[in-house]
């Protein structure tokens, strides 16, 4: 339901409403309300607080949501092979960050492992990549071999061997990010529910515009902007005014501890039709993540990992990972977080959606990765600028159909 127009609670709104600025003036830079306090709504944030007054609302704590449970792999060369600008994007702010406060880049290459079955179609893909700037190259078992010795290849003929990748902390890049911003004159309040938009004319007309934002307990807070970063909940959230084809999914992690730490040289990886992807820890573990599915009860679902993708890593792992002994179980959870029909996100101030409305949800598994690039892209549209990248992929008219009863496709499937 769309929120009731009741008036400001002076407890919680803009810095700077009616107040004046260091050099004497009232400041009038637009209020934008940032909802949800996940890598995306922090982002945001920060790349706003320069130019804007900007609050986020947060129903629970900063990056509690999918951005702590994420594994943190940053894989857009991969993942953007269609859009090389996109990839860059990312992969040039990862690189710029490394060593802000405590966060770091472990830049490590990934590799897809390619089994005998499906060697033509990747050499294929892997050179139309090649021929479109795309940092990839196809490796014999044998070269991968000596590369890698903590990778076993003996079920595989090759890697397809992705540059500019890497792997993050997601909470300290969240908390990170968020400092900076705060530093720069955001604010962020916690436990702060928003249950609606609240508009100057019609809601689901197109002809309203952006007033405020409903709150559980602090009733309307008024702004000229909001962002709706909401993650899986931003489809529900905005009902009233724009339907969203995103749905909930649930995926997973589990970290194993060989009995000797993985090589200093194991790189990150995949194994399509295993529902898996892989990555070193730090500390010479190995983390195991997939098996994503499709979640009707998001609220309710468990965030431990299930007993079948525990069983199913145990019988993979010795076949891919070259190691003395058996490894140990040492950590394993779950996540939701928010998908698309085309899994990508939705980043937009769709022409249908109240003026000064912006969607960025439905990062589907990339949200972690995709975040600078969300961050560039919203500022564009407060602008009215031009994103250094085309903005094709993240618009929500790609999708003729906004119904959220599409199917999912899980990414660590494979591509
Ligand atoms: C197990 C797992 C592994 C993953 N691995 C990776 C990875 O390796 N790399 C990668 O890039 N991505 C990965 N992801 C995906 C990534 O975590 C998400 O895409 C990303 O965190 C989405 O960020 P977000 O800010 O949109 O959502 P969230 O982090 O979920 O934040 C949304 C926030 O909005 C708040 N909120 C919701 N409704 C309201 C409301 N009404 N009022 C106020 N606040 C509200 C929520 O409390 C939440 O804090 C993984 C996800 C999971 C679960």
């Amino acid at each position: 339901m769309g929120a009731e127009r009741d008036g400001t609670n002076a407890s919680i709104g803009f810095d700077g409403d009616g107040a004046e600025s260091e050099d004497g003036t009232e400041s009038d830079e637009p209020r934008v309300v940032v909802i949800g306090g996940g890598i995306i709504g922090c982002m945001v944030a920060r790349e706003l607080a320069d130019t804007h007054r900007v609050l986020v609302l947060e129903r629970d704590g900063i990056a509690q949501g999918a951005t702590a449970r994420a594994a943190g792999e940053i894989t857009m060369v991969p993942s953007y092979p269609d859009y090389p600008s996109i990839a860059t994007h990312g992969l040039d702010f990862f690189r710029a960050y490394d060593g802000t406060g405590a966060f770091e880049f472990a830049e490590i290459p990934s590799v897809e492992l390619v089994t005998p079955e499906r060697e033509e179609t990747v050499r294929a893909r892997v050179e139309r990549q090649r021929g479109n700037g795309v940092d990839v190259a196809f490796l014999e078992a044998a070269d991968a071999r000596d590369r890698w010795p903590g990778i076993d290849m003996d079920e595989f003929v090759g890697v397809a061997r992705y540059g500019g990748t890497g792997h993050v902390d997601p909470y300290t890049l969240a908390t990170t990010v968020q400092s900076e911003a705060t530093e720069a004159g955001a604010r962020f309040e916690t436990d702060v529910t928003v249950n609606g938009l609240v508009v100057d004319g019609a809601a689901g007309t197109g002809d309203a515009a952006i007033v405020g934002v409903g709150t559980d307990d602090h009733g309307t807070i008024e702004c000229d902007h909001v962002v709706a970063a909401a993650g899986w909940r931003t489809r529900d959230l905005l009902a009233d005014h724009l339907q969203l084809p995103i749905r909930p999914y649930r995926t997973q992690c589990l970290v194993l501890r060989p009995p000797e730490d993985l090589p200093s040289s194991f790189p990150m990886g995949w194994i399509p039709g295993e529902h898996v992807y892989f990555r070193p820890e730090a500390n010479g573990d190995l983390l195991v993540g997939g098996w994503s599915f499709a979640e009707d009860d998001p609220d309710g679902a468990s965030r431990s990992a299930d007993e079948a993708f525990r069983d199913h890593v145990a019988a993979l792992v010795p076949r891919f990972v070259d190691s003395p002994g058996p490894m140990r179980l040492v950590d394993g959870w779950a996540g939701v977080d928010g998908a698309t029909p085309d899994t990508r996100p939705i980043i937009d101030a769709p022409d249908d959606a109240p003026d000064g409305l912006i969607v960025a949800s439905g990062f589907h598994g990339r949200g972690i990765m995709t975040s600078p690039v969300a961050a560039t892209l919203i500022r564009c549209l407060l602008e009215g600028s031009e994103p250094p990248f085309p903005r094709e992929p993240f618009l929500l008219d790609r999708f003729d159909d906004r119904s959220a009863d599409f199917e999912f496709f899980s990414i660590s499937a494979g591509n």
